[in-house]
């Protein structure tokens, strides 16, 4: 079925904040205008989105409302977070920590994550987020490979997937646990916090200087460490307003996790940076919570993710019907392909459609997108965002050929944008790689229309995307291989209708072992133990043989075509052994 565009009314395309004239007069130095910075033409994103709002006088604008799962309800002021950043600062000082040390968090969508997110950036450390749903498996091999110094999680998370290995990291000094208590070894925030002193000037830091590690899966090898740079921030400003209509007052609520780059990019940066009230919702996704979240808290602009959405979409209009969501002025999705549905019923249901936008962990911020100023066409991306040039083209020997209008190919972009990464940790090669004839090469198959729309087709790799989380088959046949019974393992995402992908395993067993229902739950018990539920496979089948190139390499894709009865010449022969 075909989805007509969807204009905008002329009041909605007055208000929005990235016009036509914008575009057309866009720079990279009007971006970073938008910026306080700090003398010398140093600048820390903590001061950006905190300490410069406080100086400009907004001391006492609401910066976040955050609901506990129990029903608890905080308010934070600019100063608030200000003050208590500042005293989260001084305490990694207090325990030894400095410039450029490693801290990760490890936590669900508690305040103390927020604070200790800006607090470390303004101590001049580096900030890399762990997804609280990890099992310990996940959470070692990040920390290890980012040499990680310092810790900030919960007892319990402690107990369960970090108490039984840290001891084993040599590089890690120190362990802050949220509360009045912790357990031996590590720090009690709570006094910690209580004590310090509630001023620290941020610490000036060169633009280039790392800020964030945030680590992505690679279909190959163990997860990569995106590095992005305090720099950054002009970005995360500027897309904040052009693609997500932020404005100082205006009420936001992301619902991404901060263990992932969403939730941290927008979820923390670049909304504080736009001096919006952000809300957030410590608890999981729950239908009327969500609803009477955005009526109650009169949400204006919600950025959510098409999993979610389509979860409301099976719950019908009709459970949406009693809820007043009069307070919407602008709704994006990201994470996923957007169903062209979903866009024509956030219309019908609440007054205004989804906005797809398009980006990924390595570039660091929205890089195509719908926005308020444009018609949409459902299903497509939207348009590369001011100071993008996206290409959409084919690896052709050495370099790349450019493909034409409505021809698929791999989304391809012009490097150079403040927010994209400046490496992956250790992994030099890794990071050429991206790069090909002057593009940096997304992993991502694509189309462009005749108007400029960019469309999404798939991902050109065998990453699954399920739930909204990118997971590496690798990471996952590794864990599966672990269990005594299973020889060899293929990891692939089959569609699903709400998860968009679940993640299935194919396994051989080693002799000795027979199939049967007791072995495949033991199967997924053990990767749940290691991996945790969000990345484990719902589903393990078992083969006497799986697919393979010469030199031993399990082909997933000719795996999954053969699960979805897609023929099987084509990928056959696009399934090399360097692949
Ligand atoms: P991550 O690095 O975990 O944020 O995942 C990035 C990947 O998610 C992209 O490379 C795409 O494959 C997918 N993705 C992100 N946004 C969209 C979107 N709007 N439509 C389709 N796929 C998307």
């Amino acid at each position: 079925m075909a989805f007509e565009t969807i204009p905008k009314p002329e009041d909605v395309r007055a208000s929005a904040a990235l016009t036509d004239e914008i575009r057309a007069h866009f720079t990279w130095e009007n971006a970073r205008a938008m910026l306080a910075g700090l003398p010398g033409g140093k600048l820390n994103i903590a001061h950006e989105a905190l300490d410069a709002q406080v100086a400009a006088g907004h001391g006492g604008a609401p910066a976040m409302t955050w609901l506990g799962k129990d029903g608890t309800r905080r308010e934070f002021t600019y100063e608030d977070l200000r003050a208590q950043t500042a005293r989260f600062a001084n305490v990694l000082y207090a325990h030894g920590l400095g410039v450029g040390d490693r801290l990760y968090g490890l936590m669900g969508r508690e305040a103390e994550l927020y604070i200790a997110a800006l607090g470390t950036l303004k101590a001049g450390l580096v900030f890399s987020p762990l997804f609280s749903a990890f099992g310990p498996e996940p959470i070692r091999t990040r920390m290890e490979i980012g040499e990680a110094k310092a810790l900030v999680t919960t007892a319990s998370i402690y107990k369960r997937k970090v108490a039984p290995w840290w001891r084993d990291l040599p590089s890690l000094k120190a362990i802050f646990i949220v509360g009045d208590e912790a357990p031996e070894g590590c720090v009690a925030l709570g006094p910690a916090m209580a004590a310090a002193s509630p001023d620290f000037a941020p610490v000036p830091m060169d633009p280039e200087d790392t800020a964030l590690i945030h680590f992505t899966s690679g279909t190959t090898g163990k997860p990569k460490g995106a590095v992005h740079v305090h720099g950054a921030v002009a970005y995360h400003a500027m897309t904040g307003r052009f693609a997500l209509e932020m404005a100082p007052g205006r009420r936001y609520w992301c619902t991404a996790d901060p263990g992932w780059v969403t939730g941290t990019s927008y979820g923390i940066i670049a909304p504080l940076v736009n001096r919006v009230h952000m809300l957030v919702d410590e608890a999981d996704f729950d239908l009327d919570r969500w609803y009477s979240t955005l009526q109650t808290e009169k949400i204006e602009i919600w950025y959510t993710a098409p999993t979610a959405i389509r979860m409301m979409m099976r719950a019908g209009d009709a459970a949406a019907a009693p809820y007043d969501f009069s307070a919407l002025r602008f709704l994006a999705s990201v994470g996923e392909p957007l169903n062209p549905e979903a866009v024509v019923w956030g219309k019908r249901v609440f007054g205004r459609p989804f906005h797809d936008n398009w980006w990924q962990t390595e570039t660091g911020g929205i890089v195509i997108a719908n926005t308020q100023a444009m018609d949409i066409k459902p299903g497509s991306m939207g348009k590369p965002l001011p100071g993008q040039v996206a290409g959409i083209v084919e690896r052709d020997g050495d370099g790349v050929r450019e493909c034409k209008e409505g021809e698929i190919g791999e989304l391809a972009l012009r490097p150079g944008w403040p927010s994209m990464m400046r490496a992956y940790l250790h992994e030099q090669a890794r990071y050429d790689k991206c790069f090909v004839g002057g593009w940096y090469l997304t992993g991502d198959l694509a189309m462009r229309d005749a108007d400029g729309y960019f469309w999404f087709v798939g991902r050109a790799d065998d990453l699954i995307k399920t739930s909204g989380h990118l997971i590496g088959p690798f990471e996952v046949e590794s864990a599966l291989i672990e269990h005594e019974a299973v020889a060899e393992a293929g990891v692939i995402g089959l569609p699903d209708e709400t998860a968009g992908e679940i993640v299935r395993a194919y396994v051989c067993l080693n002799p000795g072992f027979e199939p049967s229902e007791e072995l495949e739950k033991s199967i997924r018990g053990l990767a749940r133990r290691k991996l945790g539920p969000a990345v484990a496979p719902r589903e393990v089948v078992f083969r006497n043989t799986l697919p393979k190139t010469r030199s031993g390499k399990i082909m997933r894709r000719l795996l999954k075509a053969r699960e979805l009865g897609l023929p099987e010449g084509d990928i056959s022969t696009l399934e090399s052994d360097e692949s």
